[in-house]
């Protein structure tokens, strides 16, 4: 009867035995010889044998331990440093592992779906309990997929800890994936990134000079594409600055009836400015630019141009902002690309994050994102 249990490397001796809560599965390795590690010469010179006890995936609803019997060998190499070694089954289990790695990779899926403290309750119940610590340690050893360099990226921050810590998290806008998480969201941790990942063809970024710069450094050949959604944020930030401001240093009355009288004229052509630039920048975003692209160019060109004559100083200064980025601005008008996919995986990392009760290491969370997308 053959037994329908198969342990990589090794022949099961018999089927279980039951030990209190769980089963045992006597095995012996498969190999009639062993290889020296130090010199890997082979040896059939048997010293003496011990067994190892890993726990293996759970058996009919139980908890489940191998019992392998290990067998130390006599290295016969008179020149080898090494007089014995014991065997070890590689595919099977790492060196002084006290799990399978099929085990290992079972419960790392499950810390990967549900968390450090979720995944331990979760293997509680599939029979294969690991400690909240285990979970997480197996989720940041699992290994990063070697996923294709991306062609169109789109990189955003988002806070490790909100208002002191940020991060940038880095989305391929093509295959709609994360691909990684970087510690800060300064230039050269952006530039290293884009180093690293040569064919970088479009970046699309929001507005901050840190990530203007490391695009410009990283991948001087990419195109950078200013984001829609910013775009209009930074205009909105704008007009408030401009309604924030003081008016002047006459009393309460006077300054009221001047701002009234000034404001008029100014409020107008502020409400019109920003009126036009939402819908240049909404035109864009439906995929369906004012007209073509040259027009597009020309529109934002000739609402810079305007716009920096404004008596609102706010405004004024948004615009020369837009001036000095228009390579960025320019394309955002016609480019379809935008980073408006990394908001949204921004949103689904914070609530990773969460899940995680905020204690979750960068290297935790960027495996839970890459490779759970
Ligand atoms: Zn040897």
């Amino acid at each position: 009867m053959t037994i329908p249990f198969a342990v990589p490397e090794c022949r099961v001796a018999h089927l279980v035995e039951r030990h209190d809560d769980s089963l045992v599965v006597p095995v012996r390795l498969d190999a009639a010889s062993g290889r020296c590690p130090e010199c890997g010469q082979a040896s059939r010179s048997v010293h003496g044998r011990y067994h190892r006890h890993p726990a293996d995936l759970p058996l009919s609803a139980s908890r489940t331990t191998l019992r392998i019997e290990v067998r130390r060998f006599y290295c016969r190499n008179p020149t080898c440093r090494r007089r014995t070694f014991a065997e070890t089954p590689l595919t099977l289990l790492t060196l002084r592992a006290r799990r399978t790695r099929r085990l290992c990779e079972a419960q790392a899926r499950v810390g990967r779906a549900c968390g450090g403290a979720g995944g331990a309750r979760l293997l509680a119940h599939l029979h294969m309990p690991a400690s909240r610590a285990t979970v997480l340690r197996l989720v940041t050893h699992l290994p990063m997929p070697d996923a294709p360099t991306p062609i169109r990226v789109g990189i955003d921050d988002w806070a490790i800890r909100k208002g002191s810590r940020y991060g940038t998290i880095v989305v391929d806008l093509d295959r709609r994936r994360v691909v990684d998480l970087l510690p800060d969201r300064t230039a050269p941790t952006v530039a290293g990134w884009l180093e690293r990942h040569s064919g970088v063809a479009l970046v699309a970024r929001d507005r901050s000079i840190e990530y203007a710069r490391g695009a410009s450094l990283g991948a001087p050949q990419a195109r950078q594409v200013a984001d829609r959604w910013h775009l209009l944020t930074n205009m909105r930030q704008a007009v408030e600055r401009w309604l924030a401001q003081p008016t002047s240093v006459l009393d309460e009355s006077e300054a009221a009836v001047v701002s009234r009288v000034e404001q008029d004229d100014t409020a107008q052509a502020v409400a019109g400015l920003a009126r036009r630039f939402t819908a240049l920048v909404r035109a864009a975003g439906k995929g369906k630019p004012l007209a073509d692209d040259q027009d597009a160019a020309a529109d934002i060109v000739a609402w810079i141009t305007k716009a920096r004559t404004c008596e609102a100083s706010a405004i004024a200064t948004f615009a020369s902002g837009l001036e000095a980025d228009i390579a960025a601005v320019r394309p955002a008008l016609t480019e379809p690309w935008s980073s408006g996919q990394a908001e949204g995986q921004v949103n689904r990392l914070t609530l990773i994050k969460r899940q995680c009760y905020g204690r979750a290491g960068l290297d935790l969370l960027k495996r839970r994102m890459v490779l759970a997308a």
